[in-house]
Formats: C-alpha cells, structure tokens, sequence
C-alpha cells in the first residue's frame, strides 16, 4: 500500500479531530460507532461530524464496516492503514521530526521505507511497518485468527514492531554499535538517520584482500550482540547496509588483485551498518542458540555462494559468546534494557508470533521457505487471544495530536 499523502494538506482540523477519534476508538472497539466517534470528537452539531466521516471514508483514511454483528442499528467505521499513516506523519510533523516527505527508497515485504527531511534539512528514512499487508511469515492459525477480527490487530502488532525496532535500535547506537541513529517513533513508524549505503545484496564484489575482514567483522557484530543478549534473528544481505569509506592512500602498502572493484590509490573501508530489527530476540529466549546459528550460517553461505569466501575458522558459536552474560550488570544487558523501557515482555511475545525470525534460505522477497511453523502448539492460544485489536499507548515516545489546533490544516501543509 502506498503512502499517499494528496489528502494531508486538505484535511480541517475537524477531520483531524474526528480522524483521531476513531483512532482512539479503536483502542476498545474493531469497529467504532459513528456515535461513539461524534461523542470522542466532541465537536458540536452532529452534521459537521457526519460531513468529516464521510470525507475522511472518501480518501480512504477510514473504512465503513457494514451489518457489523454486534450493532444493528447503526454503521461503523475502522482506521485503515492510510488513516493511522496521517496521525503518525502528524505526529511527526508536530514534533518537528519530519517535515518533508521524499521519494520512497525501500518496499520491504513487510513495510515502506521513505526519504525524508528534517527541518533543519537533514535527510532521514521514515520506516512505516505494515505487518500482514503480504506475508504471513509462519502459523496458519493466526493469520485466520486475524483475518477474523480485522485489520486493527495489524495496525497493533505493527504498532509493536514499530515500537520495539525503535527500543532495540536506542540501546545500540548509545553502545556504539552500528546502527541508523534512531530519531522517532510514533504508531506504526520509526525515524531513523538515513545511511547513503547499499544493502551488502547489492554489493557485486568486495577487493579479495577485503572480504575476510568484512566477514570476520559481520561475525564480530554477532558475537558482540550476543555478549550483551541479542541476537539480531535476520541477519542477512538485504539487513546488512555497506559503507564505503574512502580513505586517503599516502601511507598505505596493501595492494590488491581485484582490478574490477578497487581503485588503485584508494584504501576503501567497507563499514556494516545493521538495520531492521522487530524480529530481535534475547539471548535468553527458547531458541536463541538456533537463532544464533542460523544469522552465522545466512553469512557464511552468503560470503561462499557470492564472494567465493569460507572461512577458515569454525563457528562462532553461541556458548562461546554468551559465556559472560551472567557476569553482565543489569544495565549491560540490553535485552534486559530493551524490556524495560516500555517494550514488554508480554509485548514481545504478542509480536513474536508474527515477527518470526526467518529460517536459513529465506529472504526478504517472498522467495525464500516460509516458516515451519514449529513452535506453533496449541497450548499457546491462550495466548493469541491476549491480542489486542486496539492501538495501544504504552510508552510512546511521541504525544498523540491533539488536535485542538485550527492552524493544523496548514501546518501539515510543509509535508508534500
Ligand atoms: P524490512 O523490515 O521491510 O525488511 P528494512 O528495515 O530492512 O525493512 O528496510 C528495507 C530496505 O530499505 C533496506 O534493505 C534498505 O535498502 C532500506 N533502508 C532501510 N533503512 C534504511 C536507512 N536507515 N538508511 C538507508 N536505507 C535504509
Ligand atoms: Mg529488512
């Protein structure tokens, strides 16, 4: 689904009020009656609200839901994700995170990646999650399960992914590992630092006198996750960003035989750069070492199959990495950290059977196995049914619009 923005400059701050009413709405009902959403509005004159609804259903931003079962005589409405797209952008652009939108850079099989700017001009990526728009990664049951009760439990567990990428990335880059600067988050949506670096995907070839330190230095970010309790759970070639840092050549004596992808007088770093995160578990988890094997292995069968690269060396393996984690502070370990600043474990666990890591071979388009589906036990219903349908609060670091503000309409104006 695209990121339309035509109506945002259009709407009034009525239809905003009324566009967040039913975002409010949802957080207790999968489909909000209208006198619920003229009552949460609290606009006067209920033929003004009707007038919003409509215009609002019109670009898309809400959706009529029809004969809904559990009301007869009155029609409902439910957010759409264009809908909750505009109260984040909003979001945004009120806090002076964002305030142009650019071209879109990225469609990954589970969100939207945009360009944007910041006021003072700098450049940033807008990720928008959109769980459940193409794939159901593993468990049959749960996409009937949802298909079952809306489109609010996507807005939800897209919320969470938004909400976790955004934790796990803060704890990174204040270690110092390398990641995008993480900016903001709101709803569905992460702002992050734009990273002008190709995926390692797009790499066609790294200098041979290279590719065994870029190799030894993606196992080392593994293993340094590991150490501090996370195990990243994609960590594949499209979730890889390669940057290259050209470094002034005066004293450098390496030299090099690939003449199709080094420039003579240049000593090129090749920087990782670690994106995408909703599917980053603990250390601590059921399965962590097999999560842990398998980010080794997507790496070394990438580096063999396209660098003609095998390491000598075994491993790394996961008892060896996570040896010291027991000797670890409560504030050195960052799945802990992760936890408690507001992403739950219960949170967690809601995502996690939907945000599955990806096993061995899969990719991020769709051609890769699908899920096996293995730890889907009928036990665990119970816990399906703690899934929220509403969109939940909790922690979000940026305040919901209050929309209370008549210059709203041209404010937003700045997002083109
Ligand atoms: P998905 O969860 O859909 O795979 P990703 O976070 O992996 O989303 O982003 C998809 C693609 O968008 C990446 O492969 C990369 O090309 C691009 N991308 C994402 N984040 C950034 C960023 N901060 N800077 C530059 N490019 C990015
Ligand atoms: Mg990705």
């Amino acid at each position: 689904m695209k990121l339309n923005t035509a109506a945002l400059r259009y709407l009034t701050s009525e239809d905003w009020r009324v566009l967040a009413a039913v975002e409010q709405g949802s957080k207790n009902h999968e489909v909000v009656p209208t006198p619920l959403i003229t009552q949460i509005a609290g606009l006067r004159g209920g033929s003004g609200v009707h007038k919003c609804i409509s215009s609002l259903a019109k670009v898309g931003l809400i959706a009529k839901v029809k004969n809904a079962k559990w009301i007869s005589s009155d029609d409902g409405y439910r957010l759409t994700y264009g809908g909750l797209d505009y109260l984040a952008l909003n979001t945004h652009r009120r806090s002076n995170t964002l305030y142009s939108l650019g071209n879109q850079i990225g469609v990954g099989k589970e969100s939207d990646i945009y360009i944007t700017a910041s006021s003072t001009g700098r450049q940033q990526v807008l990720k928008l999650h959109r769980l459940g728009r193409i794939s159901f990664r593993s468990v049959k049951a749960n996409r009937d399960y949802l298909r079952n009760r809306s489109t609010g439990s996507w807005l939800y567990l897209s919320r969470l992914a938004a909400q976790k990428e955004f934790a796990v990335m803060k704890v990174l880059w204040r270690e110092g590992f390398a990641v995008p600067e993480p900016i903001a988050w709101s709803r569905h949506t992460v702002v992050m630092e734009f990273v002008d670096a190709f995926p390692l995907r797009m790499v066609e070839s790294v200098p041979v006198d290279k590719v065994g330190g870029l190799y030894a230095e993606l196992m080392d970010v593994i293993v340094r996750l590991a150490q501090r309790g996370l195990i990243h759970g994609d960590f594949n070639e499209f979730n890889i960003l390669i940057k290259e840092e050209e470094q002034p050549s005066t004293a450098s004596t390496s030299s090099t035989n690939d003449s199709a992808s080094a420039t003579p007088n240049t000593n090129i770093t090749l920087r990782p750069i670690l994106i995408d995160f909703p599917q980053t578990i603990s250390t601590s988890h059921a399965n962590a070492a097999m999560y842990f094997d398998r980010d080794v292995a997507c790496i070394k069968r990438y580096f063999e199959r396209r660098f003609k690269y095998t390491s000598d060396e075994e491993g790394p393996f996961f008892r060896d990495a996570v040896k010291g984690y027991e000797k670890l502070t409560r504030e050195e370990r960052l799945d802990v950290e992760v936890e408690a600043s507001g992403f739950s474990r219960k949170m967690g666990r809601e995502l996690e059977r939907f945000v599955e890591p990806k096993l061995p071979g899969g990719n991020e388009h769709g051609r890769g196995e699908e899920g096996d589906g293995g730890e889907d036990s009928e036990d665990e219903e119970d816990e399906v049914e703690e899934v929220d349908t509403g969109l939940r609060e909790d922690g979000e670091q940026a305040e919901d619009p209050q929309v209370d503000d008549p210059k709203l309409a041209e404010e937003v104006g700045g997002l083109s």
